[in-house]
């Protein structure tokens, strides 16, 4: 089973307290790209200009994911650029250059259509709905999205939620979609917009699942240190979706399991500028840190 993402394919230059790291290989489509790669086959929906470097490129293929959907278009690929504060969580936007992005229409190649498990990564909501509608019949969809939509698309954003099974937002951003602070309740009534599964991120504090059979909390894997955490949540929601479309069973049974998943995958992530330290990772030490993560929440009744 493999799964479809789409998103942004961009460039970031990232600056910290200590490090600056001009146009890294980012864009939420690379890094859940990636995330899921190591646990399912990836087939990626994006956009690059003439200038995206080819060893980036090598780098997709170096995780087997299928770039029949990724379109290279003349122009310049998006370039974001963000700058951290010392305690490394609040985060800054210091640019954001559209590049090919202003003008770009998602086309599924043939063999997309039919993918199982689709990932509607952070992206414009309208770009996510367009891409929802040229599937035939998805078994399982999940849209993230960012403040900047629910401020500038939230029509469109409000529509597509309707279509999508899971949701992916962070915790301010699901305090202000339904202008509510306590966040469990929050997470009911944006099931009332649609979807079944509400997961809110928090972070370095992990992420509560909303669904049907009750609530989850799932835990952040305690970090030594954080070097860049961009794309942590894009790692996060890849990873879960890599291994849910590989486990058997039905969705509800396996959604905390992808869930520990997906939060070991971004711990990766945060150890590195980019996607550095991600790349790197094997499905061992993915397996290893899960163990940890285990073990460290788990307590004798
Ligand atoms: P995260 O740290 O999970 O919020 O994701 C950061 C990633 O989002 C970076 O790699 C950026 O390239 C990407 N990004 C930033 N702004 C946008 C935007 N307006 N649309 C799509 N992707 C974006």
């Amino acid at each position: 089973m493999s799964v479809l993402i789409v998103g942004s394919t961009a460039l970031d230059s990232i600056k910290t307290p200590y490090a600056h790291n001009p146009r890294l290989l980012g864009g939420s489509a690379s890094h859940a790209a990636v995330a899921a790669s190591f646990f399912a086959p990836v087939k990626l929906v994006g956009i690059v200009g003439e200038d995206f470097p080819k060893r980036y490129v090598q780098l997709y293929h170096k995780h087997n994911i299928d770039l029949e959907g990724l379109q290279i278009a003349p122009g310049k690929t998006f370039h974001w650029s963000g700058e951290y504060e010392v305690n490394m969580n609040n985060r800054r936007t210091l640019t954001t250059e559209l590049g090919v992005f202003e003008t770009f229409t998602p086309i599924l190649p043939k063999s997309y259509q039919n993918s199982q498990f689709v990932l509607l990564a952070n992206i414009a909501p309208g770009l996510q709905q367009h891409v929802l509608n040229q599937m035939r019949r998805p078994k399982f969809i999940v849209a993230d999205t960012m403040d900047l939509w629910l401020n500038i698309a939230l029509k469109d954003l409000l529509k597509l939620l309707r279509h999508v099974d899971g949701f992916v937002l962070n915790e301010s951003e699901a305090r202000q979609l339904v202008n509510e602070d306590n966040l469990v309740r929050a997470a009911k009534k944006i099931h009332k917009l649609g979807p079944k599964y509400v997961i809110v991120k928090k972070g370095e504090h992990g992420a509560i699942l909303s669904s049907p059979s009750g609530i989850f909390l799932s835990p952040a894997f305690p970090l030594h240190s954080v070097k860049d955490p961009t794309g942590a949540g894009d790692s996060f929601v890849g990873g879960m979706m890599g291994y849910l479309s590989t486990a058997p069973g039905p969705i509800d049974k396996n959604l905390r399991r992808a869930m520990i998943y997906g939060s070991v995958v971004a711990s990766f992530c945060c150890e590195g500028f980019g996607l550095n330290a991600t790349t790197r990772v094997t499905r061992a030490a993915i397996e290893k840190r899960a163990t940890e993560l285990k073990a460290m929440t788990h307590w004798k009744s």
